[in-house]
Formats: structure tokens, sequence, C-alpha cells
């Protein structure tokens, strides 16, 4: 039977309270629903044990408790990440992440699409292809999915990332739409200075979200450092080359005063290479001189902070086995990237990822084919 009745969290605040009214129910309920349901102490309706009985069944008869439905849930050895299969209303399944970190923190890593259309060479979701777009509900009801047991343990998810399945600038309107109901206080109350978007470089979508102006960071996966290397492993290259992604990534640290990471797969024979890393520090330290604009508005020694070359960040990883037969190039090939990138002062971190045994590495989600028709 076909699904018809929305999920709740793809319900905005106005039509909710369009649909109190017709019930005859006060506006400020709007508010209270959706409080609640994020707040992820209640398994579902039935749960909101402070609205009147009628209220829940009329609620439940309209609207799904959640867009998403757990089927399967794998821990990885570390005993700490965890990857769930998550199944949509039409059959399709996608995948999300948590990563918990020592009590500290809980970071998730959601999906924006079921598959992808972006088709990166080395990446297990790339080679699936893009089956669709998610919707808001679908985004946020990710993050429910785990906040529901952390709440449990006075915990909570603290950080989010879309780097799960999918190009979350391909379907920017529900994920800008997810991601301000992860930021409000209201509802989620997730700091924006912890929620990261990671996007392949498409331009005027970056340009999008910078004029949004939230103060959220930015991941930008450049993995290589011309467009020689980068034609060869991410086909959207094409379209949007190195320069245009890089002056694009400058005006997103200008507009918001956030930091940009460079997102560099380390691929053995392909981008690893010495003479590599000294044309990506070549280009950042570029990038990270102030632009005459700017300098003569500072007109000052000062010019340097704001937009200066502390404001990129190049998170080094070593690929995780999937599409492509690539290989992680040897330790201490890998090191001395990350030197050459220091010796240049721009900060970089190489980054082994969690949970590859589950494969829930970056870039390694993937639904298997046979999978979505078991269930
Ligand atoms: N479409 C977004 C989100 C993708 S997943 C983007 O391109 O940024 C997040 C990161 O994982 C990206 O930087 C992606 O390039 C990287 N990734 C993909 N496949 C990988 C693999 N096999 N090993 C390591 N990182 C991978």
């Amino acid at each position: 039977m076909k699904e018809s009745r929305p999920a709740i969290t793809d319900v905005s605040e106005n039509a909710l309270v369009v649909w109190l009214r017709e019930r005859g129910e006060p506006a400020y309920r709007a508010k209270q629903i959706r409080r609640q349901v994020a707040r992820g102490t209640a398994d579902d309706w039935s749960g909101l044990t402070d609205l009147p009985a009628a209220l829940r069944a009329a609620l439940a008869q309209s609207f799904r408790w959640s867009a998403v439905e757990p089927v399967r849930e794998i821990e990885s050895a570390d005993g700490e990440t965890r990857k769930v299969l998550l199944r949509l209303h039409d059959g399709h399944h996608i995948e999300s992440v948590l990563m918990p970190h020592h009590g500290a923190r809980n970071s998730v890593c959601f999906s924006t699409q079921a598959g992808c259309p972006m088709a990166c060479a080395f990446c297990a979701t790339g080679e699936m292809g893009l089956v669709r777009n998610l919707t808001t509900g679908e985004i946020v009801d990710q993050i429910r999915h785990w906040q529901r047991e952390l709440i449990a343990k006075g915990e909570r998810v603290s950080h989010v990332v879309a780097m799960g399945m999918g190009e979350p600038l391909a379907n920017l309107d529900a994920t800008v739409t997810a991601v301000k109901m992860l930021i409000d206080p209201e509802l989620f109350g997730i700091s924006p200075r912890r929620v990261t978007i990671s996007t392949v470089g498409l331009v005027p979508q970056m340009d999008e979200l910078a004029a949004l102006d939230l103060p959220m960071n930015l991941a930008v996966s450049l993995h290589a450092p011309n467009d020689r290397i980068r034609f060869s492993i991410v086909p959207s290259n094409k379209r949007w080359g190195v320069d245009e992604i890089l002056a694009a990534s400058k005006r997103y640290v200008e507009k918001t005063n956030r930091r940009v990471t460079f997102e560099y797969v380390l691929l053995s024979g392909v981008n690893d290479a010495e003479r590599d890393a000294i044309e990506l520090a070549t280009r950042i330290t570029k990038l990270g001189r102030t632009s005459d604009y700017q300098k003569a508005r500072d007109s000052g020694p000062s010019s340097t902070g704001r937009a200066g070359l502390g404001s990129y960040h190049v998170n080094l990883i070593p690929v995780n086995p999937g599409p492509g037969g690539f290989a992680r190039p040897p330790v201490e090939r890998m090191e001395r990237f990350a030197e050459v990138l220091q010796e240049h002062g721009i900060a970089a971190t190489l980054r082994i990822s969690k949970g590859q045994d589950i494969a829930a590495g970056c870039g390694q989600l993937k639904v298997a084919e046979g999978r979505a028709r078991a269930s």
C-alpha cells in the first residue's frame, strides 16, 4: 500500500498551524508538537502525553511519525562507530553513521540523496548513480534516529556533517531547510558552528549557500591540485574546475567568516606526489593572500586576519577501499604530503577515518542492490 501521509518532519510550521486551525486547535500547538518531535524522548505519537488524546490520534492519522525506518544497524569493531540502514516510504534505502567521541561529542554523518549523481571514481555511493533527492524530513530524521537513543543516556547529537550519501548542494533546498531545523534552538539546537556541509564543488550553489550567511562550515572535496588530475577522478570538474572552486571557496570565507576545509583523498600514484603537495600549497597560499578589495578596505598590517591563510584547512583522507581499484599511498608518503603543506604554513591533518570495517568510512556508504528488495 502506498503511504500517502507526509512525515511530520516534512510539514512546515505554517502548514501545521493550518492543519490545527481546521480542527479548532490553537496555533501554539504547532511549536509544541514540532519541539517534542525534535527532542527525541518519544518513540511515536502516543508518547506525546501532554497533548489531548484525540489530537494525538488525529496527528497519527494525518502524519507519519518518521520519514525513515531503521532496517539494520552495524557496529564497528572499535565499539563506537555505528551505521544504520534506513528504509524510505517508497522502498529505497539510505545510510547514516553515528561517530561518538568518548562521551564528549556525538557526530552524525547524514545523507542528502539516495545514491549520488557525481560519480567520483573512488566513491562507492557514486557507483550507484542517483536514485533520488531526499526530502527535508528524510534528512532530519536521520539525526532524529540517533537522537532518540542518545537522549535516553542524557546525551545528544552535537555535530552533524553532510558527508553521507549524495551531493548536498545538488539538493540544496531540502538540505538548507533541514539545516535550519537542526540549528533552530526550539528544535534540535545544534550550533551552526558544528554543522558541516561537504560539496564536490558546485560553484553557483556554493555562492547560494554563502549568501544565506549561516555560520556553518563548508568542506570542499578538492582531491587534486590541478585540473589535469582532478578531471581523471571527479567528473564534475569538467563543469567547475579547480580555479573556479578555489575562488568560490574564498568568497564563502569572505562572506561567512567561517573556515573552509579542503578534503583531499590520497590515492597512490594519482595525487600523492610531493610536487602535487607543493602545487596545492602554492594555490592555497595565493588564496590566503588578501584580495585587493580587502587591502583597500583594511589598509593596515592587520589585513591578514580575516580570509587569510588561517581560513583554510586541508583534511587528508587515505582512500577507503572502494571502486576504481585505488590504493592507499605508503604512510611515509602521506606524512610527507602533510608536511609539505605544513611547511607552507597550511593547517593539514592526516586522518584515518573511523568505521572502515563496517564500510562506514568516507565514501563507503552504498546500499547494495539486493538489499533494497530484500526487506
Ligand atoms: N558529495 C559530497 C559528500 C561526499 S562524502 C562531496 O563530494 O564532498 C564526503 C567525502 O568522502 C568527500 O570528500 C568524498 O570525496 C570522500 N570520499 C568518497 N569516496 C571515498 C573513499 N573511497 N575514500 C575516502 N574518502 C572518500
